[in-house]
């Protein structure tokens, strides 16, 4: 039987690219949203695949929506933590509920869906959990002290989750993506984005479907030996 995979922030963006190539190659993809509802019906008509609304930060919520798949669909046996979201500002400017909202959506909820899946995951001693970083979770970036603290912890919680999970089938990676071209960097202003290209060796922002292909490889049911690990998608920005 297919395997389920559901994908945070899977409607737009990387999120979008992530939910329709697993859906190419086989899986019964799960794609969560949180506000945009015209989007997510534009993709769920387009693609076929189901859409979930929820806020991967309200831990409740996300557990009705992991039970209501799992109804829906099957055991949920994949997990990309994709959703996440930018609240940029130098730390003079910065609020607490800027910091807040950063954290407990894109760390808080990338938690909240491992907590969600785990114990299923265990039972069944298989599991594949992606987490979505970040170049800037890696170098750090100006006026994202909130969005790089995230990030950064995506890729300290991934290699933790992944001695968890190691023994028992589960494997627990990360992506980290340089600049791809979607909705989030078009946010960015002209001027600054101009200077990203520049630094970037391949001279152009990434495509989603760049991101995708990693995902792909990560979930594979053969790549069971690949964990604790960060594959940096970055076009050669930032080599490690
Ligand atoms: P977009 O802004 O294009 O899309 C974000 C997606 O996340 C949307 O589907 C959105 O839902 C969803 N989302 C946001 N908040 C929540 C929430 N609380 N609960 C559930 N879903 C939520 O982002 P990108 O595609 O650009 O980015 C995807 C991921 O990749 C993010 O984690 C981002 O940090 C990371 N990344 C992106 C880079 C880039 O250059 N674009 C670079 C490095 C990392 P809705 O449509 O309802 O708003």
């Amino acid at each position: 039987m297919a395997r389920v995979a559901v994908v945070t922030g899977g409607t737009r963006g990387i999120g979008e690219a992530i939910s329709s190539r697993l859906k190419s190659a086989g899986y019964v993809v799960a794609a969560n949203y949180c506000g945009n509802d015209a989007r997510a019906a534009q993709f769920a008509e387009r693609t076929g695949i189901a859409v979930y609304k929820f806020d991967v930060a309200d831990l409740a919520a996300v557990q009705r929506a992991t039970e209501k798949i799992k109804a829906e669909l099957g055991p949920i046996e994949i997990v990309v933590n994709n959703a996440g979201i930018t609240r940029d500002g130098t730390m003079k400017k910065m609020s607490r509920e800027g910091w807040d909202e950063v954290l407990d959506t894109n760390l808080g909820g990338c938690f909240n869906m491992c907590k969600a899946v785990w114990d299923d995951m265990l039972a069944r001693s298989f599991g594949r959990i992606v987490n979505i970083g970040s170049i800037n979770g890696q170098a750090g970036q100006y006026g994202q002290v909130n969005y790089a603290a995230a990030k950064s912890g995506i890729h300290g919680f991934t290699k933790a989750l992944a001695q968890e999970g190691a023994a028992k089938g589960i494997t627990v990676n990360a992506i980290a993506p340089g600049y791809i071209d979607t909705d989030m960097v078009a946010a960015v202003p002209a001027n600054v984005l101009e200077k990203i290209v520049a630094r970037i060796p391949v001279g152009r922002l990434g495509k989603a479907e760049e991101i995708a292909r990693g995902v792909l490889f990560l979930v594979a049911d053969d790549a069971g030996f690949i964990t604790g690990s960060t594959l940096s998608i970055n076009g050669g920005q930032h080599m490690y």
